[in-house]
C-alpha cells in the first residue's frame, strides 16, 4: 500500500490565510483523523489570524456556486442537506470558452463559496473570478489541490498544466477532500457532517475506480487507444492505461486544422483503430472529418458513441452525475473497442474498402 502523503501549505487565494490539507491516497478511517487534526490546527490558527469577518453559516444553508457540472455534482455530494449547489455550467457546455453571464455573476457575488476547477480550465472567467475573490467571498479551486507531480503537463497547452483532472477518479478524490475542506472551513460547526459524507464519498469512488479497471481489462493491447476531438482523456489514459490521441489541443479554444485531419486519420489507419470517439461538449464535425478521412484511405473506422468529457449529461439521463458520467464513458469505450465488437466488422475489425 502507498503511504499517505501530507503536504500542508499556506494558500492565499482567499481573502485571509488559511492552511490547505492536501492528502494523497489515504484510507477512509486515516483521512477522518487527518482531517479532524487539521480541523483543530485551523481553529487554533484562526483564533490569531487578523481576517475580515467570515458570514456566520451555521443556522442556514450554505449558498454555494459551481462552476462545472462535475463540481457542483461534487459539491452536492459533500454537502449534503447543508449546502444548496448553483451550477453555473449545464450539460454540454464547454468550460474552456464558457464565459459568466450577468446572472452568474450575481449568483457569484451572494454567494458564501465558489467551487471552481482552476488550472486554467475556466479559461474566460478568470477575470470574473479574481473580482468575486477580491470582494473576500471563499473561492476554491479544487483541481488545484493535486499536486504537482500527479499533474501533465503537455506540449500543445504551452507550459501549462492539463485541467481535465476528473478524467482519473484517484485525482478526483483529491478534489473532494478540497470540496470538504472549503466547507468545513466555511461552516465550521458542521463539519463533522462533511468528513462523515466525504468518507462515504471517498469509498464509492474507490469502488468506482476498481470497477472502471476491471470493465476495460479485456480491451486489447492493440486497441487501447482512445481517438476523440480534444484532448480531455490524457489523465483517463495514463490511469487506465489507453494511449490518447486528441485531434484539437488540451484547449477546444484551438480549432482544429486540415493538417491534424490527416494526420490523426494517417495514425487510426496504419493502426487500425476500430472506433473513435464524439464528446458532448465539442460538435462532432472535427471528428468525422476524420472518419472521413480514415475513409479515403480505404480503411472504415466506427464513431464508438459520445463520451461526456467536460460537462455531465442531461438531467434523469442516468449520466447526470460523476459516477454516471463515468460508467458510460468507460461502458461505451469497453464496447466500442473489445474483442467482439470487432466481429462485427470484417477484417479484424477494419473494413477494407
Ligand atoms: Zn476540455
Amino acid at each position: 500500500m502507498a503511504l499517505p502523503v501530507f503536504r500542508i501549505d499556506r494558500r492565499r487565494r482567499i481573502a485571509d490565510a488559511t492552511i490547505s490539507l492536501h492528502v494523497v491516497g489515504l484510507p477512509p478511517l486515516a483521512f477522518i483523523a487527518a482531517l479532524a487534526a487539521f480541523l483543530l490546527l485551523t481553529a487554533t490558527i484562526a483564533g490569531c489570524t487578523d481576517g475580515p469577518e467570515r458570514t456566520d453559516v451555521s443556522g442556514r444553508t450554505v449558498q454555494a456556486v459551481a462552476t462545472t457540472s462535475m463540481i457542483a455534482d461534487l459539491v452536492r455530494e459533500i454537502g449534503g442537506d447543508r449546502v444548496h449547489v448553483e451550477g453555473l455550467m449545464g450539460p454540454g457546455v464547454d468550460p474552456h470558452l464558457y464565459r459568466a453571464t450577468e446572472g452568474d455573476v450575481t449568483r457569484m457575488t451572494s454567494a458564501d463559496i465558489i467551487f471552481f476547477n482552476g488550472l486554467h480550465l475556466e479559461g474566460k472567467m478568470a477575470e470574473v473570478l479574481e473580482q468575486v475573490e477580491s470582494r473576500g467571498i471563499m473561492a476554491d479551486a479544487v483541481a488545484e489541490v493535486v499536486p504537482v507531480d500527479s499533474l501533465l503537463a503537455p506540449p500543445e497547452f504551452q507550459g501549462n498544466f492539463d485541467p481535465h483532472v476528473w478524467m482519473d477518479v484517484s485525482l478526483w478524490k483529491l478534489a473532494a477532500g478540497a470540496v470538504a475542506e472549503g466547507l468545513a472551513n466555511l461552516d465550521s460547526t458542521h463539519a463533522e457532517g462533511y468528513k462523515t459524507r466525504m468518507a462515504a464519498y471517498l469509498a464509492r469512488l474507490d469502488s468506482l475506480d476498481t470497477w472502471v479497471r476491471g470493465r476495460l481489462s479485456d480491451v486489447g493491447d492493440d486497441q487501447r487507444v482512445l481517438v476523440t476531438a480534444h484532448d480531455a482523456f490524457n489523465y483517463f489514459g495514463r490511469a487506465y492505461g489507453f494511449e490518447v490521441k486528441g485531434l484539437q489541443g488540451i484547449s477546444t479554444a484551438t480549432e482544429a486544422g486540415a493538417a491534424d485531419v490527416q494526420n490523426l486519420a494517417e495514425f487510426v489507419a496504419n493502426r487500425r483503430i476500430h472506433a473513435m470517439f464524439v464528446e458532448s461538449s465539442v460538435p462532432p464535425r472535427s471528428i468525422e472529418a476524420v472518419q472521413a478521412a480514415v475513409r479515403s484511405r480505404g480503411f472504415e473506422v466506427r464513431i464508438g458513441g459520445n463520451l461526456y468529457s467536460d460537462a455531465l449529461g442531461n438531467p434523469a439521463s442516468g449520466h447526470d452525475n460523476y459516477e454516471g458520467m463515468i460508467r458510460h464513458n468507460v461502458n461505451t469505450i469497453a464496447d466500442a473497442l473489445m474483442p467482439q465488437s470487432a466481429s462485427e466488422a470484417p477484417a479484424a475489425g477494419v473494413a477494407m474498402k
